[in-house]
């Protein structure tokens, strides 16, 4: 069902007034986690006022260390529709077990399958059987033929608004925290119809790399970017490193704008 062969025209996902795919470029920011109320809505405005179109943020945190912030669990996910209902923008965040698909269908515009799912079967034939969309990160070691049956999963339960996201592999680089895959982005336009989207932010790990692999994502194909901002990074309770102030981000979005329309 992923496969380009038997449906040749690009996929557009639809989301809440939003389009992803299709020769648009569609831009999702936030913080990597929910912290507050405040935080969310402060940074939701200024993005928004950037251009995103789509706000992101985690209220269940798949972190490596149990020690680590794991998030605002459903208060999260509550505190995220607050601000959706008042920015207007529609919200994606991470489900990490199959026992959340009914609250994420009711709260959540897209749902965010991480890295570190791509291949909890149970969890991608669960949202399978929703109709909402679904963003599916490329998992750290996989290939992208198992990104691909991932999606096939999801898209065989009767869910086919599935969104690509690359977000960066692992190889022996140990100077970024990933190395994002440029050629995924051709490879899997060539292989299938769905729209894909990269994060340069966990692809890098590092704020002042974002900018760069945004713009060569986007001259390389990508229909849109998952990009984290918080308003203060160096306090941020999950990846600070990586995360833009809202004034790096809105320079950014000046130069994606001026990319896309010489494109
Ligand atoms: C995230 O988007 O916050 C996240 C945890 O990403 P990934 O699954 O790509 O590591
Ligand atoms: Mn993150």
């Amino acid at each position: 069902k992923a496969n380009r062969k038997f449906h040749p025209e690009d996929s557009i996902v639809h989301v809440s007034g939003v389009d992803i795919g299709g020769g648009t470029l569609t831009v999702m920011a936030g913080p990597c986690s929910v912290e507050s109320f405040e935080q969310l809505e402060g940074i939701a405005k200024s993005c928004r006022k950037s251009g995103a179109k789509v706000l992101r943020g985690g209220a269940f945190k798949p972190r490596t260390s149990p020690y680590a912030f794991q998030g605002l669990g459903v208060k999260g996910l509550d505190i995220l529709t607050e601000v959706r209902q008042e920015t207007g923008m529609p919200i994606v965040t991470e489900i990490m077990a199959p026992k959340y698909v009914e609250l994420f269908s009711e709260k959540a515009d897209i749902i965010q399958i991480g890295a570190r799912n791509m291949q909890n079967f149970d969890l991608l034939k669960e949202v399978g059987q929703t109709k909402k969309p679904i963003l599916l990160k490329r998992g750290l070691s996989n290939t992208i033929e198992e990104w691909l049956m991932s999606a096939e999963y999801i898209m065989s339960g009767g869910n086919e608004n599935v969104i690509l996201c690359e977000r960066g592999i692992r190889t022996f680089e140990t100077y970024t925290r990933n190395t994002l895959d440029i050629s995924a982005i051709p490879a899997v336009k060539k292989l299938s119809h769905l729209p894909v989207v990269v994060d340069p932010s966990h692809a890098s790990g590092l704020s002042y790399m974002v900018e760069s692999l945004a713009l060569a994502a986007v001259a390389a194909g990508a229909d849109g970017l998952l990009i984290e901002v918080h308003n203060d990074p160096k306090h941020a309770l999950c990846d600070g490193a990586q995360s833009l102030t809202p004034d790096q981000f809105d320079s950014i979005m000046h130069k994606l704008t001026a990319l896309k329309n010489v494109m």
